[in-house]
């Protein structure tokens, strides 16, 4: 097991320095290329993208423009992890035009409360330089905030400054409440999914409800044990993969859009190497058994968040 992983390790290690952040590289396995979801509203989009919460400054203009110039096409951050500048300096020096790169943004819980849901877009349009962007969630369900803020964000699809829009963090019952006044419909719902979390239900229903799921918090942040758990470990050695990489393999087979951070380069190379391989039914089984219902956070519950 041990040797598999040094190997996985070192071949990660090597695409980094290959790819020297600095070129593009195409990535091979299903098909040769990248995973792509269709959204209800006709887009496709990559189904693996790139996170930046905690990212800032310069750490996260660099770790975006390398994580775009290693092959990442989809990047996501928010309102609220101010780094929407940065991120876009990112997806500037990465060289890569504007309409190859899909950029999702998040309106923040205050904002919503504030009533300044407008103001807050326009700075969020500011902030990528004033060109547009692509999938635009409500970034929580705040009560008694979701009609409104919504009527807000379908003006800024018809006005063409965004493509998308949709939800985060929202249970079924606050998808109905969208659907029921929408005239542009949801096409996402981002939440938290990993394998001590795996959402099934929640998930299922999102499906259902013809959005697309997209998991957050994809390797349990690395900081519950799920990167460290000993049946991923058993898989990983399996096939000559890191746990990060099956994790990641297995929300992809699960039709799951899936947005793996890290702001180490080896890293960012290493959990793109996602499309060489499959992981059988029976692993499948064996990782989506891991579930604990365990957020990464007790406070992250959609009924009871405290911000
Ligand atoms: P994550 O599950 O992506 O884990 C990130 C952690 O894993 C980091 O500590 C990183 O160093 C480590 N890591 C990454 N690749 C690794 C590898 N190959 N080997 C070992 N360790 C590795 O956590 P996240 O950042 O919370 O979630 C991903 C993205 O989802 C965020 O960056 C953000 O864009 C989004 N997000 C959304 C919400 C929401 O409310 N909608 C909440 C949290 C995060």
């Amino acid at each position: 097991m041990k040797i598999h992983m040094f190997k996985s390790a070192i071949l990660a290690l090597a695409a980094a320095v290959l790819a020297g952040c600095a070129s593009i590289t195409t990535r091979q396995g299903d098909n040769g290329k990248m995973m792509q979801v269709k959204l209800t509203n006709g887009m496709t989009v990559p189904q693996l993208g790139f996170g930046t919460w905690t990212l800032k400054g310069d750490v996260a203009k660099e770790s975006v423009k390398c994580a775009i110039q290693a092959g990442y096409r989809l990047i996501d951050s928010a309102q609220g992890y101010g780094n929407e500048a940065d991120v876009w300096a990112g997806v500037v020096a990465s060289g890569i035009p504007r309409n190859e790169v899909f950029i999702t943004t998040k309106i923040a819980p205050d904002v919503m409360r504030e009533g300044t849901v407008r103001a807050s877009i326009d700075a969020s349009l500011a902030a990528f330089g004033g060109t547009y962007i692509d999938l635009l969630l409500i970034h929580w369900p705040v009560k008694g905030k979701l009609e409104e803020t919504w009527r807000i964000m379908e003006e800024y699809v018809r006005n063409g400054k965004v493509r998308a829009i949709g939800l985060s963090n929202c249970n079924p019952h606050h998808i109905d409440e969208i659907l029921a006044v929408a005239t542009i419909r949801p096409v996402v719902n981002q939440i938290e999914i990993h394998p001590y979390m795996t959402q099934q239900e929640v998930a299922g229903a999102t499906f259902a409800k013809g959005l697309q799921v997209e998991s957050w918090g994809p390797l349990g942040q690395g900081k519950n044990g799920v990167l460290a758990d000993l049946e991923i470990a058993k898989i990983a050695a399996a096939h000559g993969k890191s746990a990060a990489q099956v994790i990641i393999r297995w929300h992809l087979q699960r039709g799951l859009m899936v947005i793996p951070r890290s702001s180490n380069p080896a890293h960012i190379a290493e959990n793109l190497q996602v499309f060489d391989f499959e992981l059988t039914p029976r692993e499948m089984q064996v990782i989506s058994g891991l579930n604990r219902n365990e957020r990464t956070f007790e406070k992250n519950d959609p009924e009871t968040f405290p911000w």
